[in-house]
């Protein structure tokens, strides 16, 4: 691989941007290269370009500097978009990027079909953040590059939970740990804490939930009327597609939230069994095999009807093969 120095010569200015409605591992590999650009090559000027990230994230070290709009007519020497599986799930920065000299991706998503000139894209491994480390030199990474990536790390692990999470994950989280950070405190605060409205929310979505294919699937929803009722955002669901999931028997989870009148945000989780990265991007969406989101238009029973015949589609093509 190219080491990120290789990459950065003769480079003076560089916007980093990740994908809409930015998750974990999107903020926390978009923070690390810009913090880490901005400490090792200070001749440098970056951009880091974030879509409303939570407030969450505040901990992050000059989270405050991430723009939230583009400025006009900037044109990058390099554009670096962090965890984006393809072009139009880029956020904020389109025309930076097709405006900038050198463009790079750094991702892991299977679906991703390589929209940058340089692509870094390894569906192996559990995050954008680790793919990210495997670029930096590990002695240039200070305390507060390496919470970025450690965040980045444990969103899209579910704090080294998921298949995904492979012994250089968690050798990569224990070189970022001799940094000297408060993990457990970044474990918590980002990424299990809630706030109670968000709780009930996700209670009332469980309350709510439909067991499918007896059992074989569950299903829970939220239409916007009821979003607006409690005054929240899609920022607020995180966790509950994934609590869905941890239902004993279920094979796949999903979760869809009206995001405007008649069209539906999904998101699926599976344990192995179905490809859901596949069902997604029938639907025009993406992701990996066990995590995976598309949006869908029509009613709420219309959609859950559509995802259910795609994935059984998919198992009986399988069981085929
Ligand atoms: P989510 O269900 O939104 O948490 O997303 C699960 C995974 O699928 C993440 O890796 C997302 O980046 C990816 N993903 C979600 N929605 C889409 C979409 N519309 N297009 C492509 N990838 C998506
Ligand atoms: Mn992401
Ligand atoms: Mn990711």
């Amino acid at each position: 691989m190219n080491k990120i120095s290789e990459i950065l010569e003769g480079v003076k200015t560089v916007g980093i941007g990740g994908h809409i409605r930015p998750d974990g591992d999107c903020v926390g590999s978009c923070m690390g290269l810009f913090l880490y650009i901005k400490k090792n090559y200070p001749e440098i000027a970056v951009d880091v370009y974030l879509d409303h990230p939570k407030e969450g994230f505040e901990y992050l070290k000059d989270f405050g500097e991430v723009k939230m709009e583009t400025g006009g007519e900037t044109e990058y020497d390099l554009f670096v978009a962090c965890d984006v599986s393809s072009l139009d799930r880029l956020a904020l920065t389109r025309d930076c990027f097709d405006r900038a000299k050198e463009t790079l991706c750094i991702d892991h998503h299977v679906s991703n079909p390589g929209f940058a000139k340089v692509n870094y894209v390894c569906p192996d491994v559990s995050s954008a953040s680790e793919v990210l480390y495997g670029l930096l030199e590990p002695d240039k990474v200070d305390r507060s590059i390496a919470e970025a990536i450690y965040t980045g790390i444990i969103h899209d692990t579910g704090v080294f939970q998921y298949s995904s999470t492979s012994p250089e994950t968690m050798q990569v989280a224990g070189e970022l740990m001799k940094t000297g950070f408060d993990f457990s405190k970044i474990i918590e605060e980002s990424f299990y804490q809630k706030t109670y409205i968000q709780n009930q929310v996700m209670g009332r979505v469980l309350a709510e939930s439909i067991l499918l294919r007896d059992g074989k699937y569950i299903a829970g929803y939220l239409k916007k009327r009821d979003m607006d009722f409690y005054g929240i955002t899609s920022a607020d669901l995180d966790g509950i597609v994934s609590q869905l999931r941890l239902t004993k028997g279920a094979e796949v989870a999903i979760f869809l939230y009206e995001i405007r009148t008649q069209t539906f945000k999904v998101s699926m989780r599976s344990n192995g069994a179905v490809d859901v990265s596949q069902v997604a991007v029938f639907f025009g969406g993406g992701g990996h095999v066990r995590a995976a989101g598309c949006e869908l238009q029509g009613s709420m029973h219309d959609v859950i009807n559509n995802i259910m015949d795609q994935i059984e589609r998919q198992q009986t093509m399988e069981s085929l093969d």
